[in-house]
């Protein structure tokens, strides 16, 4: 069933009572609702956009950002059904086993759950994602250096894919134009949600359980937003409530001229026992292979600075032994306690603050950049693989570069899952600490972000989070 709030000419009462109201259609938000359809409940799936891109709910994610420079955040996410997987670029790799080990570091580290608890949900969100289920990962014998495979979703955009078959679905109720302006609750308990179109028209929904799925921003925002206005009701504080906040930093590294026959992966990343016994996080690599003008571009500045090297190389060159490579990396933020979604002065359309997403990279991001690439040149020249051109702002310690990609659009962190309630907002299980019936989805509530994209990570924990309210 469909309705399209923006269509109506007078409010609407929905007088069913949902087993579960999922708000946000993205990646999380549909995952949730197709399982939780599939396994007997009864589902509203509440989406603030239309079937189509437009501009009057875009610029609700208009906003600012403080600290390092990032993106525009209207056009970090997208605001219509499908949620950002209108425009994902569909790169899929899951948490790592030693994502979840991290308590060494400290207890902001630690997660309630590991990948035992996700890894159940894998095969499916990779058929959800349209690729391969088994990911071939390898060391190198006796190396801190490992290889690492990812896959690419053609990408699956969550619309094109399920739009029509939710609409059609007895047990799925599809609200478009449908925005969340309020929360009806009694003490620990949502009892209903207030919606509202772009002209005024109301809904009210109500349901047993309540997911928001808003995205990586917007989940934050929302609770920030009821914390203020009816304090520790169903929110049991505010401690972490917005922060902690990651991105996955990616940026250039350098160039580098290395033997085919050795280096002939394109991802790669250090062991978990490395990057323990540096006390880093962790780092993956991309190599992006570079045409033959520019091989012989960096050939002769390799002769001009170290002849004797570059003529080894340019005899290789010649035999077609070598190739030159753009280096790139994307790797981990520390989860820190100052980067993080605030409320600011000035209001939506709906009278809900804006968000502030306040981001800077930190010494131990740094290191962790830093200290990877210093690892992978030594193994480099242990296997005699080739040579590593470092950038400048790497070697000399500038600032980072603001006109390369800066980070993968990935959102994390602000609505965390901890054991400990002071440093985290939800539990084992994605349920808000202090509420009985409200839960989050999406990348809001990873504790800590490892390296990989989020999207197939976000999906598997969707499905076990429609698995535990159908079973609970
Ligand atoms: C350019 C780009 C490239 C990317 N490439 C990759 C990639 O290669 N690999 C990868 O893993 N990830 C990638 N990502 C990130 C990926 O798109 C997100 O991880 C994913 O879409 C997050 O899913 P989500 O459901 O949590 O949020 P979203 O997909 O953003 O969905 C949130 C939904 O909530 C709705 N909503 C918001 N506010 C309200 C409200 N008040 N009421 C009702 N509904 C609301 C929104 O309209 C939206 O539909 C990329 C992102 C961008 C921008």
């Amino acid at each position: 069933m469909l309705t399209n709030l923006n269509n109506e000419k007078v409010n609407v009462q929905i007088p069913k009572n949902f087993d579960v109201a999922v708000v946000g259609a993205g990646a999380a938000g549909i995952t949730l609702t197709k399982e939780l359809s599939s396994l007997g409940k009864n589902v509203a799936l509440i989406e603030a956009g239309d079937y189509e891109y437009t501009d009057e709910s875009q610029e609700i994610y208009i906003a600012k950002t403080l600290g390092d420079h990032y993106f525009d955040l209207d056009v970090a996410r997208l605001r219509y059904f499908g949620g950002t997987t209108n425009h994902w670029n569909g790169w899929c790799r899951s948490f790592e086993e030693e994502d979840f080990k991290r308590g060494y570091l400290g207890e902001e580290y630690k997660w309630p759950i590991t990948i035992k608890d996700i890894d159940p949900f894998k095969e499916k969100a990779c058929d959800i994602l349209e690729i391969p289920k088994s990911f071939k990962d390898s060391y190198f014998k006796n190396s801190k250096i490992e290889k690492i495979e990812f896959h690419f979703s053609p990408p699956v955009r969550f619309r094109d894919k399920y739009y029509k078959d939710l609409i059609n679905d007895p047990k799925v109720h599809v609200f478009l134009n449908a925005n969340l302006t309020d929360v009806q609750y009694e003490k620990r308990i949502i009892n209903s949600l207030q919606l509202s179109s772009y002209n005024g028209i109301k809904a009210t929904v109500k349901a047993n359980e309540y997911v928001f799925a808003m995205g990586g921003i917007e989940n934050s925002r929302y609770l920030l937003w009821f914390y203020k206005k009816y304090k520790n009701n169903f929110i049991a504080n505010d401690n972490s409530l917005g922060r902690y906040w990651m991105e996955h930093p990616h940026f250039t590294l350098g160039k580098a001229i290395v033997d085919k026959r050795k280096v002939s992966e394109k991802f790669y990343s250090l062991s978990a026992e490395a990057q323990k016994n540096m006390g880093i996080l962790n780092c993956g690599f991309r190599i992006v292979e570079l045409d033959d003008t520019s091989l012989k571009g960096l050939l002769r500045e390799i002769l001009c600075v170290a002849p004797t090297i570059g003529k080894s190389l340019a005899g290789l060159a010649e035999k077609n032994l070598i190739c030159g490579l753009v280096f790139r990396a994307a790797w981990e933020q520390a989860p820190h306690y100052e980067n993080r979604i605030t409320l600011d002065n000035e209001k939506d359309k709906f009278g809900i603050p804006k968000p502030i997403l306040n981001w800077q990279k930190r010494t131990l991001d740094r290191k962790t950049v830093i200290k990877s690439i210093e690892v992978f040149n030594q193994w480099l020249l242990e296997i005699d693989g080739g040579r590593i051109q470092l950038d400048d702002w790497l070697i000399n310690e500038k600032d980072y570069p603001t006109n390369d990609e800066i980070g993968g659009y990935h959102h994390m962190g602000g609505t965390r899952m901890h054991e400990n309630p002071e440093l985290g907002v939800v539990d084992r299980n994605c349920k808000v600490n202090g509420s009985d019936n409200l839960y989050m989805a999406g990348s809001s509530v990873f504790t800590t972000g490892g390296h990989n994209n989020p999207t197939l990570p976000i999906v598997q924990i969707a499905l076990r989070l429609a698995n535990h309210l159908v079973n609970k």
